[in-house]
């Protein structure tokens, strides 16, 4: 397994003087040196990505495809490297909807994405005018990603940046940086220096981007909280952002449903990537009536699926991925617990690692905190209502609204709550499920922006008129 693990800046890989040590959420192992990048690093790999500029905003359209073509194909070429690194680091499982799922997503949306177009739009035309909309790069673009779904979510921000012509500086998440290096370090083999940069580091890297003149865009997937953070660091610089952020997406299922046929999607829209997803269902409004019955086929279900080591192909749930966040995800039980909720599976880590097990929680309400709160984690609280109308009102009662889903069989009564729900995406029917061509965004502190589909390529360009 490769362990030098470098900066990439102009083309080039550079190490540091200090490194830190990454450390698999299964077991303790050591998977690798994270080297620690330094302000200096960061404004080297803005001065590369800026000179690089110069010449690739210039590109054409097909040398644009190719680059991005070519990350596709190294991410294929190199799947058994990086899914392995990627399930040591992060912790999720090779199989299931873990890392093989990641990094094939990955191939996909690059692939996508690649192949996307941008026209000349003609607004007017006629024997005395023309008036064209042309759609320009911005310049160079600051990446800055999280800990769950590290090399995916790179690939969303690098491959739409590049695809129009921008250059980009990438910071990972200072948990996961690794299988980001790596992936890097792999594409600037094949693509001319100075378009992808990476420094990894303390989040004091990102600060530092979102604040740099030089730095036209920041696309940023994390926390809400830091989400603001950054865009506070941007406003004197004035810059483009696109912001992905927290969620506490509700899941209603309509009056009188037999929840058995989709207690596997619930249960996979709840627990995929062990809770650490975005768009993860995080509440489940369920009517009274029907309400003892969905708790008992949904704790069988979930008692079957196995959870540990995510190099062995048998398991389809991995640990929590570090130690901040099993901590939170244990405090939100023990306070669920401590005011009455009734824990029906899970709700005590056992052993080694990082492993929190899969926890369903009854007897629980809004104003409850793991309810409130974003728990990133593998439990899910199992919530009654006795009015749709009430259980609208308490799904939207929140400052996030990324997803949220309807399940049931009356499609036209689905369709009038997905209605009323405020969010980015409703899903009706089925697990959260991400395309390159569909718009995703959230919408109150769940972000800023979308990303995907063609508006999402829009995001990293600016427009031109020419009006003749
Ligand atoms: P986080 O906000 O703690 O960190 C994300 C990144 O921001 C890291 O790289 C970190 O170093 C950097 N950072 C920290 N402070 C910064 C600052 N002041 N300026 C610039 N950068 C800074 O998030 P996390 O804990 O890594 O990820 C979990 C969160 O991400 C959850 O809330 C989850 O819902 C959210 N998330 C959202 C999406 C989405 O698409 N909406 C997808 C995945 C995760």
């Amino acid at each position: 397994m490769h362990r030098d693990y470098v900066l990439t800046i102009n083309g080039q890989g550079r190490s540091t003087d200090d490194a830190v040590e990454i450390r698999n959420p299964a077991d303790g192992s050591l998977v690798g040196l994270a080297p620690s990048g330094s302000s200096s690093d960061v404004d080297d790999a803005i001065a590369a990505a800026a000179e690089a500029y110069k010449t690739w905003r210039n590109s054409d359209n097909e040398a644009r495809k190719q680059v991005c073509a070519t990350i596709a194909q190294v991410l294929q070429d190199n799947m058994g490297e990086l899914t392995e690194l990627l399930t040591r680091e992060q912790g999720k499982p090779l199989k299931g909807f873990g890392s093989e799922f990641e990094v094939g997503g990955a191939i996909a949306w690059a692939q996508y994405t690649a192949a996307q177009e941008l026209p000349v739009e003609v607004l007017e035309e006629d024997a005395e005018k023309c008036i064209e909309l042309h759609r320009v790069p911005l310049g160079v673009v600051a990446s800055i990603t999280p800990w769950n779904y590290p090399l995916m979510i790179a690939i969303w921000h690098i491959v739409p940046a590049l695809r129009a012509g921008n250059t980009v500086v990438m910071k990972p998440s200072p948990y996961t940086p690794l299988t980001t290096l790596r992936m890097v370090e792999l594409v600037n083999e094949k693509i001319p220096a100075g378009l992808l940069n990476i420094v990894s580091g303390g989040d004091g890297l990102g600060a530092q981007l979102s604040q740099d003149d030089r730095v036209k865009k920041v696309v940023f997937t994390g926390s809400t909280r830091t989400g603001k953070r950054i865009m506070a660091e941007a406003a004197a610089s004035l810059k483009a952002l696109t912001l992905e952020l927290g969620g506490n997406d509700a899941c209603i299922v309509l009056p009188g449903e037999n929840i058995e046929p989709y207690a596997e999607g619930l249960f996979w829209g709840a627990m995929m990537n062990s809770g650490q997803t975005c768009g993860a269902i995080k509440r489940l409004y369920v009517h009274s009536d029907d309400y003892d019955r969905a708790c008992e086929v949904l704790s069988s279900f979930a008692g079957q699926i196995p959870m540990g080591d995510g190099m062995n192909s048998e398991n389809l749930l991995g640990p929590i991925q570090n130690e901040k966040q099993f901590n939170y995800v244990s405090e939100l039980v023990s306070d669920a617990k401590a005011n009455g909720a009734r824990v029906l599976i899970g709700g005590e880590a056992s052993g080694d690692g990082y492993f929190f097990p899969v926890t369903l929680v009854a007897d629980i309400s809004d104003g409850t905190r793991l309810v409130d709160e974003e728990q990133f984690g593998p439990v899910l609280p199992i919530i009654r209502y006795r009015s749709l109308e009430d259980a609208i009102a308490r799904a939207n009662n929140t400052a996030y609204g990324l997803n949220a889903s309807v399940w049931g069989k009356d499609a036209e009564l689905a369709s009038r709550v997905a209605g009323q729900l405020e969010a980015g995406t409703i899903f009706i029917n089925k697990p959260p499920q991400l395309a390159p061509n569909v718009p995703f965004g959230g919408v109150k502190d769940s972000g800023v922006g979308v990303e995907f589909g063609e508006e999402g390529l829009k995001a990293f360009t600016d427009i031109k008129v020419i009006s003749r």
